[in-house]
Parts: structure tokens; sequence; C-alpha cells
């Protein structure tokens, strides 16, 4: 993603409203260009939806959901780099994914060292024991034929059908779509495969797995998310000579003719700037609007996104009960188990771990005491050192709009980050950038928003001289 070039638009004032990843990004690019930077941010803190909180009971910090990213994440891990908090991350040399089936069955997705890509998934495929043999070399088969699909040349087509559906044309069968594809899809785009355009769960694969030895290596951070990121973010952003309005809520933006000239505080203040970046979710965005602006098709579209849920079950137990990192299940509700106690270095006889549910409609409607019925007996069943051990503390956190669905025919309804507003624009991970609602869709947004403010910045100035 090429920077922007400090030049002759430098120095003009910028307002970011939103202090996610988009907001940040955009705001740290705008400043390393040159330009005054005004960030309002609702929350006292920063960070947006990669956030967590500090659990009363067990003094641990607690994320709102297990953030992960991948090899293939460029940007966002370049952004990290920048905030000076890589150290508080990690990420795997090699890409090692244990998947356990109910029957306690383990096979390891991982990349072969020696083998170059694509073939480094090769021996994966062959003994991936959660398919049989006959499976495995038709998995394998269509891996290839998805390896070879031009998704730019078949955009149309690609969006407008459902990923299940296209492998099923392309030979693949049930058993492999749910024990193998569904796997990968259902946390990386936050909804199952039948419900994901078959162009982004294509691109997950193109872009991840089969990208490179280390396109899906998985990273996450080693401490609670805004730790991460909150003060760092901070920190940079006033070397660099920002200015923060945490706490702050943006209530309506103020045009005159056809540009944005103020953004009025819920305080009544107004900051007026040259140009707005409005990085907040895409059904926060028309409140900030006049009312017949919210109405152009152009923001208007943006309401027809659809978020989906990610709940998170935080069990504390007395003992430890697992051993690795992070483990995936097939044919259990138990999607993905992260080992919090190892990830973030706590000391103690007992163990915090996190389940991780995806497209979890079923689990955001149901009760706590549910829950907890259901997913403790199943964690026993999992884990056999879990049968004896005692629950110290249980926690559901529940995101209903965690991100937005990539369903067939949503690729229309996001954004560019350019508007028809000449002096507003537009970033947050909904808008335009070619990734799934992600840290890494959030940051690149971040940094098109910004370079297309100032190509509206050197456009405006070219009007003026006229
Ligand atoms: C539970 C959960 C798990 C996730 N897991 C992953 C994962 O594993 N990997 C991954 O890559 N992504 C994951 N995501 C998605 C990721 O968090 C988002 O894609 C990313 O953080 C979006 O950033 P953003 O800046 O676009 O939006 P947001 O983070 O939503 O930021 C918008 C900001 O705008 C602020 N705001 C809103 N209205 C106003 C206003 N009027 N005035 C001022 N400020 C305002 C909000 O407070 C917020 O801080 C997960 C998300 C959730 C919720």
């Amino acid at each position: 993603m090429g920077a922007i070039v400090p030049g002759e638009t430098q120095g003009r004032r910028c307002v970011v409203i939103g202090g996610g990843l988009a907001g940040l990004s955009a705001a740290i690019a705008l400043l390393d260009a040159g330009h005054h930077v005004t960030l309002i941010e609702r929350r006292p803190f920063l960070g947006g939806r990669a956030y967590s909180f500090v659990d009363q009971e067990t003094g641990q910090e607690v994320d709102n959901g297990q953030h992960v990213f991948l090899g293939c994440c460029t940007a966002y891990m370049a952004f990290i780099k920048r905030l000076g908090v890589v150290d508080k991350t990690s990420i795997q040399k090699r890409l090692s994914i244990p998947v356990s089936s109910r029957d306690g069955r383990t096979s390891v997705i991982s990349a072969a060292p020696w083998l170059p890509s694509p073939l480094h998934l090769l021996p994966t495929s062959l003994t991936y024991r959660h398919l049989t043999f006959g499976e495995r070399l038709n998995t394998l088969r269509v891996m290839l034929r998805l390896m070879r699909t031009d998704r730019w040349r078949q955009t149309e087509q690609l969006q407008a059908q459902s990923f299940r559906d296209w492998l099923l044309v392309h030979g693949e069968r049930e058993g492999a779509i749910q024990r193998f594809w569904n796997v990968i899809v259902l946390p990386t785009l936050n909804d199952d495969i039948a419900a994901v355009s078959a162009d982004m769960g294509i691109m997950v694969f193109q872009g991840a797995l089969l990208k490179g030895r280390h396109g899906a290596d998985v990273g996450y951070a080693r401490v609670g998310l805004t730790a991460l990121l909150s003060d760092a973010a901070q920190r940079v952003v006033k070397a660099a000579g920002g200015r923060m309005l945490l706490g702050s809520a943006v209530a309506k933006l103020h045009m005159d003719g056809d540009r944005v000239y103020g953004a009025e505080l819920a305080s009544g203040q107004v900051i007026t700037g040259d140009v707005f970046v409005a990085a907040v979710p895409w059904d926060a965005l028309p409140k900030l609007l006049p009312a017949e602006t919210a109405q152009v098709p152009f923001f208007a579209e943006a309401q027809h996104l659809e978020g989906a849920p990610i709940v998170g079950i935080h069990i504390w137990y007395d003992r430890r009960v697992m051993d690795d990192e992070f483990a995936a299940f097939v044919d259990s509700p138990v999607q993905w188990v992260f080992n919090k106690s190892r990830i973030q270095g706590l000391a103690g006889p007992w163990q915090y771990v996190c389940i991780s549910l995806s497209g979890a409609w079923e689990y955001a409607t149901m009760g706590k005491e549910g829950l907890r019925q259901l997913f403790t007996k199943e964690m026993a069943h999992l884990f056999p050192k879990a049968r004896d051990a005692h629950v110290e503390r249980f926690i559901v956190v529940k995101q209903l709009a965690a991100t937005f669905r990539s369903k067939p025919g949503a690729e229309a309804f996001r954004p560019q980050q350019e508007t028809p507003i000449l002096n507003l624009f537009l970033a947050g991970d909904w808008t335009q950038t070619g990734w799934p609602s992600t840290m890494e869709s959030a940051v690149r947004s971040g940094q098109l928003a910004a370079q297309a403010a100032t190509r509206g910045l050197a456009r405006q100035q070219t009007l003026a001289a006229q």
C-alpha cells in the first residue's frame, strides 16, 4: 500500500471521528503526511472493537473476543510495529493448527518447511485424519482448482454465490466442507460456509493458506487488547503532534453547501477542519450525517450490511486442563479454544481458557446458565483433565455485531473511502478494502482514507487557485 508523500497539501486540519484501528490508521497516516489531526473517540480509550476490560473478580484482562491475525495481515503487522508493540504479540514461525474431533482424533493443519508454496500444504492434505483418504485426494484436487481461480475475472459470479455452493459445484463433498473448509472459514469470516460468498471464501484461501508458507501463520496479542493498543496509540498520535478528544462523541456533522465544516460534539462544541474522516461503524454513520445526505444511495446502500455475532466463553479452572496455546475442533459446539493462561503467561496452578464461537447466533440468544451447562460439559468431553476440574469462574461476552457478514452480494454495499461530499472520507473495516471484516481491513481502510483525503486536499487547492 503506497504511503502518502508529504507535499504541497501539508499542514491542513484533519478531523478523524472514531478511534478504532481504522481511525487510528487514518490519523497516523495523515500525521505522517504532515497534517494537523484531531482524533475524536466516543469512549475513554482507543482500539474500538479490539478492546479488553479487567475482570474484577480475577483481576485478569479479558478481551471482548479473541483477536487473531495471520501472516498475510501485512498492514496490521506494520501498524503494530509503528505503535512499538510487536513484542507484546507473537506469531507462529510455521503454521500449525491442531484440529481434534469429539472422538479424540487429532490432526494438525501445518505448513511443510521443506516444500515451496503451495506444495507446503501437500503433506497436511494427505494426512488430515478427519477425512477419509478418498476425501483427502478430492479436497486436494478442489484446492488446486481454487488456486487457479481468477477472482478478478470472475468477481461478479463469485460474489453472487455461496462458498459452499462453489465447492459443491467443483465436486467437493459435504463431509470435507464441514470438517476441513469450514474449520478455517467460520472463524476467519465469522459465518458459516453456506452463508459467505465464494469470493470471500476463495480470498481467505488464496490470500492466506495458499499464499506462501507464512500467509496463514497464527498470531495474537500476549496481553489484553486495550493494554496492547490504547496507551501505545495515544503515545504515537501525541508524539506526531496529534490532538485527541477521548470520551467525546460526535453528535452531528455540519455542512456548508457541499462541504463539511465542523463536527459537533455531544457537549455542543464544534470542531472545525479542512477534511473529515468518519471511521465509525456503518450503522453509526447515518446518525452523523444530515438526514437528506444519509439518504443519498452512496451512504444509504451501506445500511444493507448485516452484523454477525461472536460469543466468548471465558472459563477459569482450578487446574491446568489444556496444554496447547489453542486448539480447533470439528463436530463439536466448541469451535476454537485459546489457552489464555499460556498466551498471557499467567502464573498459578489454575488455568484461564477462552472458547471463541463465531457465527454464534444460536449462542447469542442463550442464557448464561444454558451456556455454562453446554460448554463445561463439552470441555470435559474434549479435555479429560477438565472432568475433575472445578470451574472457579465463568463469564460470557456477547458481541452481537462483531463483524459485518460477507454474504453473497454484500460487497456491493461497501462504499469507497472517497464520498460524494468533497471533504468527507470514510474508513472502517466495512468500507471497500477487498478484505473481510478484520483488523487488517480496518488498518488498510484508514490508509486508503488518508490517501483519498490527501488527494482531496490537492484538488481543493487546485480549485482555490483557479
Ligand atoms: C468479538 C470480536 C472478535 C473479533 N475477532 C477478530 C479476529 O480474530 N481477527 C480480526 O482481524 N478481527 C477480529 N474482529 C474484528 C475487528 O475487531 C474489527 O474488524 C476492527 O477492530 C474494526 O475496526 P474499525 O476501526 O473499523 O471499527 P471499530 O473498532 O468499531 O471502531 C469504530 C470506533 O468509532 C467510535 N465511534 C462510534 N461512533 C462515534 C461517534 N459518534 N463519535 C466518536 N466516536 C465514535 C467507536 O467507539 C469505535 O471506537 C473481531 C471483532 C469482535 C467484536
